[in-house]
Formats: C-alpha cells, sequence, structure tokens
C-alpha cells in the first residue's frame, strides 16, 4: 500500500492539474513569456558545448547534432512567440501544457545524451565545461519553467538525475564530488519549486476570491442602481429614472431627434384611497401601470412620477395628430372599470404632452409643460389628452407674472371684500353675506380670484392672503348688525393646516364676534388634500360655534362619504348645475336628489348661480329653499342686510314669478 502511495505521489508530481481553469490560464500567460528566453539559453549552451568541443568529438556531435537541436529551439522559441499570450480555451491551455511536458522530457533526455557523451571526448577542461553547462543549464530551466512544475522536474530528473549517475560513477573524485553537490543542489531546487508553485497557486486562487467578490459587488450594485430606479408598486421606472432618460435623451440628441413627453393623471383616484383603503389604491395603481404597458405592447417607456401620476417618452410618432391618438386611446384604457377586493373602481385620466424640440430643449422645461398641458385638459377638458401649444407658453408667461405681482403686492392695501348675499327663497331675508375677494394690482388691475387663488396655492402664498381678507372681514363685522352673518372662504391650505384653524378662532375672539356669525366655506378638493386634517378642523370650527359649508358640491367627486362623515352646516350645490337647470332634466334630477339627501341629513342646501327667474321657479318648485346668484344680487362692495324695503319688494318679486 505504501508503495503504491508513494508512486502515485511521484506520478501527482508530473501531472497537470486540470481542475482550476484560471491557473492553467496563468501558467501558460506566464509560460508563454519565459519558454522563448528558456530556448535562447539552450541555444547558447548548445552552441558554447559544441565550439569547445570542436575538434575533440566527431563531427556529428560537434556541429550536426548541436545544430539540429539549435534548430530546434529556435523553431519552437517562434512558435511561442507567435502564440504570445493569446486567451484560448480551457482545452487548448491544457494541451499546451501537456506539450510543454512532453518536449521538456524529449529535449532534456536527448541534450542529456549528448551532453554526457561529450564528456567521454574532451580533456579535464572540456569535461568541466559540459558539467558546467549541464547544471547551469539544469537552473535557468528550471527558473523558466517555475510556473509549471512537472516540466521542471522531468528536467531536474532527467538532466540532474543522468549528470549525477555518470558523474557519481565516474571514479574522479572531482566529478563524484560535482555529483554529490548536485544532487543536493536539486534536492533544494525542488523544494523551491514547490514551494514557489505552492505560492502561486495560491495567488491564483485569492485573485479568483478577489475576482468573485467583485462580481457579487458588482451585480449588488447593479441590483441597487436599479432599485434606485424604479418604482416599488407597479415595477415601472421612477421619477428618477424618468429625468435621467430624458437627460439621456437630450445629451445625444441631433437635429433630426424628435420626441414627445407625457404626463399622466387619474382622475378621482383620490377617493379610492379614502373610501376603500389603500390597499385597493395600491392594487389600482398596479393595474394602471399593467395597462399602460400592455397598451404600447411592452414597446414605449413608461414610469410612475408619484402618487396617481405616470410619465411617458414617445419616441416614434408621426405628427400631432398621432400624439393625439395615443392619448385618447391611454384615456379610454383607464376608463374600463378596475375590477378589486372592494369592488370594480371607476376612474379616467388626463394626459398632457410637451414635444422636443418645438416645445422646450430641457428635461425640467419639457416636463413643466407637458404638465401645464395637463393642468389644462384636467381643467376643461378632463378625461381626454391636451398639447402643449403656443397659447399655453402665453399663459405660463401670463401666470408667472400674475405670480410675480402677487409676490410683491402690498396684500393690505390692494385686496378688499365684495359682499354677495344668499337669500331664503321662502321670505326674503338673507341668511348671510359671502365674502369675496378681489384683487387690485397697480400693475396688472383687477385680477379675477379665480385666476389668483390657485396661483397663491401654488406659490404657498395662500396663509398671508387668507390672513389679510379674513382681518378684513372681521373688521367688517365691527359694523354690521348683531345679527348678520357673513360666509367666508377656505383654501386647501388653510383648512388642513390646524394652526391657521386656531388662528381664525383666535382672532374671531379677539374682535369680540360670536363664532355662529361666521360660516366657513370649504370646497370638497380641498377637504381630499388630507381628509384627516381637515376633519380635524371642521371639528374644531364647528366646536366653537362657528359654522361650516361645502362649497362648490357636485363638481368635484360627491363623495357621500364627506357628507356622511364631516358634520356640514350646509351644501353649496354648484353653479353649474344651476345654468342648465331650465332645459336639461338631468340637472333637474341631480339638484333634485341632493335636496332630498340634505333634507335626510337635516343639513342646509344652498343653490348657486341664479340668474334668472326662471331658474328661482323650477329650484322653487323642486322645494329649495336658500340661493345665491346674479339674478338676487351682484357680489357688491356692501352686503345686503334684511329691510323693509328689501323685503317688501321680494314679496312682490316672488308673486310675480310664481
Ligand atoms: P365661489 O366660492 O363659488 O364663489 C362664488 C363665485 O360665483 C363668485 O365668483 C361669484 O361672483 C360668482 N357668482 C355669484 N353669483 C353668480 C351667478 O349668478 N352666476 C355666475 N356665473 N357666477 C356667480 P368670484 O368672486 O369670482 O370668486 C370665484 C371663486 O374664488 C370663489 O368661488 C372662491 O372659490 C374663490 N374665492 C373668492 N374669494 C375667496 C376668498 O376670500 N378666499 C378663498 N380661499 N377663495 C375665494
Ligand atoms: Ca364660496
Ligand atoms: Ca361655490
Amino acid at each position: 500500500m505504501r508503495i503504491r502511495g508513494f508512486f502515485r505521489q511521484v506520478a501527482d508530481i508530473f501531472r497537470v492539474q486540470e481542475d482550476q481553469p484560471d491557473l492553467i490560464r496563468a501558467q501558460v500567460n506566464a509560460l508563454s513569456r519565459q519558454i522563448p528566453l528558456m530556448y535562447f539559453l539552450l541555444t547558447a549552451n548548445a552552441l558554447a558545448l559544441s565550439y569547445t568541443h570542436y575538434g575533440a568529438a566527431s563531427d556529428t556531435m560537434t556541429i550536426v547534432i548541436p545544430a539540429i537541436l539549435s534548430a530546434v529551439f529556435f523553431c519552437r522559441a517562434i512558435v511561442w512567440i507567435k502564440a504570445g499570450d493569446k486567451v484560448d480555451d480551457l482545452a487548448a491551455d491544457l494541451m499546451q501544457l501537456r506539450r510543454i511536458r512532453l518536449v521538456a522530457l524529449i529535449i532534456s533526455v536527448i541534450s542529456s545524451v549528448w551532453a554526457v557523451n561529450l564528456f567521454s571526448y574532451g580533456n579535464p577542461y572540456q569535461q568541466g565545461h559540459v558539467a558546467y553547462s549541464m547544471s547551469i543549464t539544469v537552473v535557468g530551466c528550471i527558473l523558466c519553467m517555475l510556473h509549471f512544475p512537472p516540466a521542471a522536474f522531468i528536467v531536474v530528473g532527467v538532466v540532474l538525475g543522468s549528470f549525477v549517475v555518470h558523474f557519481g560513477l565516474s571514479g574522479n573524485d572531482v566529478f563524484v564530488a560535482i555529483a554529490a553537490n548536485m544532487a543536493l543542489v536539486s534536492v533544494v531546487i525542488v523544494q523551491i519549486i514547490r514551494s514557489y508553485y505552492a505560492a502561486f497557486s495560491e495567488l491564483i486562487a485569492s485573485r479568483r476570491v478577489l475576482e468573485e467578490q467583485h462580481r457579487t459587488t458588482q451585480e449588488l450594485s447593479n441590483q441597487n442602481r436599479q432599485l434606485a430606479h424604479r418604482d416599488f408598486l407597479t415595477g415601472l421606472a421612477n421619477r428618477r429614472d424618468f429625468f435621467h432618460r430624458l437627460e439621456t435623451m437630450l445629451a445625444g440628441a441631433d437635429d433630426t431627434t424628435r420626441f414627445a413627453v407625457a404626463v399622466i393623471d387619474l382622475d378621482g383616484f383620490k377617493p379610492v384611497n379614502d373610501v376603500h383603503g389603500h390597499m385597493v389604491g395600491d392594487d389600482v395603481l398596479v393595474q394602471a401601470g399593467q395597462r399602460l404597458v400592455t397598451l404600447s405592447g411592452g414597446t414605449s417607456y413608461f414610469a410612475r412620477l408619484g402618487g396617481d401620476e405616470f410619465g411617458l417618452i414617445v419616441d416614434h410618432y408621426g405628427n400631432e395628430a398621432d400624439l393625439t391618438l395615443l392619448g385618447q386611446a391611454l384615456c379610454d384604457v383607464m376608463k374600463v372599470p378596475f375590477e378589486t377586493a372592494g369592488g370594480p373602481v371607476h376612474l379616467s385620466c388626463s394626459v398632457g404632452f410637451a414635444t422636443y424640440p418645438a416645445v422646450a430643449r430641457t428635461p425640467t422645461g419639457l416636463f413643466e409643460r407637458a404638465d401645464f398641458a395637463l393642468y389644462h385638459a384636467k381643467k376643461n377638458n378632463p378625461g381626454s389628452p391636451v398639447l402643449f401649444a403656443a397659447r399655453h407658453e402665453s399663459l405660463i408667461r401670463q401666470e408667472s407674472g400674475i405670480e410675480q405681482a402677487l409676490r410683491s403686492a402690498d396684500l393690505d392695501a390692494e385686496l378688499s371684500l365684495n359682499f354677495q348675499p344668499i337669500f331664503n327663497l321662502l321670505d326674503g331675508t338673507v341668511l348671510v353675506n359671502e365674502a369675496l375677494a378681489r384683487w387690485h394690482s397697480p400693475v396688472l388691475g383687477r385680477v379675477a380670484p379665480d385666476v389668483f387663488f390657485p396661483l397663491a396655492e401654488k406659490t404657498g402664498q395662500i396663509g398671508d392672503l387668507t390672513r389679510v381678507l379674513f382681518e378684513k372681514l372681521l373688521v367688517a363685522m365691527a359694523t354690521w348688525p348683531d345679527v348678520e352673518r357673513a360666509a367666508f372662504n377656505l383654501s386647501a391650505q388653510d383648512i388642513t393646516s390646524l394652526d391657521r384653524t386656531q388662528w381664525l378662532l383666535e382672532r374671531i375672539h379677539d374682535h369680540g364676534l360670536a363664532p355662529r356669525r361666521i360660516t366657513f366655506e370649504i370646497t370638497e378638493t380641498a377637504l381630499l388634500r388630507d381628509f384627516d386634517a381637515a376633519r380635524q378642523s371642521i371639528e374644531t370650527l364647528r366646536q366653537s360655534g362657528a359654522r361650516v359649508a361645502l362649497d362648490d358640491f357636485g363638481i368635484g367627486y360627491s363623495s357621500l362619504r364627506l357628507v356622511h362623515e364631516l358634520e356640514f352646516d350646509s351644501l353649496k350645490i354648484d353653479r353649474s348645475f344651476t345654468a342648465p337647470i331650465a332645459r336639461n332634466p338631468r340637472s333637474q334630477r341631480i339638484v333634485k336628489t341632493v335636496f332630498d339627501m340634505c333634507d335626510t341629513m337635516g343639513i342646509r342646501c344652498v343653490v348657486e348661480g341664479v340668474e334668472t327667474a326662471e331658474q328661482r321657479d323650477i329650484l322653487m318648485q323642486f322645494g329649495c329653499r336658500y340661493a345665491q346668484g346674479y339674478f338676487f344680487a351682484h357680489p357688491a362692495v356692501q352686503p345686503v342686510f334684511d329691510n323693509l324695503t328689501t323685503l317688501s319688494s321680494w314679496r312682490s318679486n316672488i308673486a310675480h314669478g310664481l
């Protein structure tokens, strides 16, 4: 067993290790640089020996054999130089190593036989040269093949073996000493080769580990980069990726580049979250994302920009009509009800487009213009696409002019209040005077509240406006008869800030007014901005005795949950339902339904925007009690109070009308 084990160990020494491809590659690499040098050394040493022995030995020994050997060495060197360290596959590398082993064996045997034979021809000097030449050749070859021990060991075994045997048996003390010396040196050399090779393979192995670690780190950082650019919920690209992509597209744009950016916003999504909860809301967003991708057949780039807003980059389209068609298709696909755990959800979407290079040449420029077009779609044609056009550009400029004027405005001097009464249709008394803001800018002249309030919300100036206007109302009310009431409009920011609510109540208190004399009007859309904060504000206001009205009912989400969960004192049906009421049975039915609902819930119902006697009469027939509109009174600097003249003219009006 031991003997077999020993032979196996010996055989292992000469075996090519096949299981480590990178080690094999590194070996072939190192050898390809060193082996040509080795052949140079062998050629030089063979020529030197043949030179010193020329004449002493036969021509075959000193000319023919060295010439053949040199030619072989030269050819092999050329082959190696030509091969360089080009990357072959593993099989080719293995073949190469096996070939080196074989060539090393053949050359060692031939060279040793030749050298040992030469030895017998020469004088002691020449014999010394042979001994010297064999030893340094062996050491040189081993150094050149340090990276491939099987070949190095073959050289040591064959050359030194024959050397030691031959010299050891020569009977000459000097040569015996040299042989013993060489045997010792061989042992040391073998040991050095082994430890060098162990260090070399360890180095290669640790390099492999490092490379693997590097690869893993690289993969992780790729994954991280991917995650940083993905929207977690929908799996689409996220806002960051959207802008990154726009930047890349613009950086690579030339004269022929044309593409369009679209911003898509779901209409009616917010109440889905409020009514059905966030799980259903998330589900709808995921489905919406899938619909977008499916619609484009997976070819267009979609991103979720945040909330219920999506972005799209269209880089192949013919003309603007194509974009409108695409936008319409997007809107249509969103109109199909979403099946959710909370039941079917009905939504629509609006789309704004901006084209490159016609509309803007920067990512933010394109996005802002697409967003502006979206804002117009939502305002004027919800559920449809709008392409940013030249007229929008002038609107943007106009708006930014208004924003600037508002920023530098002396609010106290430029803002004022008009009052418009809400009447009790049955007896002609004034229920309340609604305070309506007026802004007269020295730069722009009169600016409509519909225009400047949304801008003030956008720029964050709304708080200042509310404070100035409310203060003006309180000052005005100090001069009113004690029984007269006012209504004051609050913006979304006012109603979602508890500080602002507290401030309003403090000011009422400081002016010594009874809170019940003031009704705060709040729109549905304002409530939906932050439902819980709005609920808290409404409760605080009502607890103080102030009243709260739901304004513009019917044009927002008209969610019953709002009316059900929040306690309102009154509800104002939006004026858009009043205008067609004489002709449109649908409007009539809606208004009637709201009246009934208010009756059931015990809250007052006010109809806005009554402009004609006909509208008033129809409304009265439906049981309408409170109304406001140009027919009764336009907003005016002076509020309208009950007095005998107004009441008697009222009665005659009613008698005449009915
Ligand atoms: P709103 O609260 O719905 O106010 C009623 C608007 O309808 C007023 O427009 C009023 O002039 C107009 N109106 C009244 N009767 C009729 C009518 O018979 N027909 C028509 N077509 N319109 C009528 P105004 O004063 O331009 O105000 C527009 C909006 O600006 C208001 O709508 C309100 O949302 C906002 N607003 C006005 N003043 C304030 C304020 O002090 N604070 C806040 N946050 N918003 C205000
Ligand atoms: Ca109002
Ligand atoms: Ca209103």
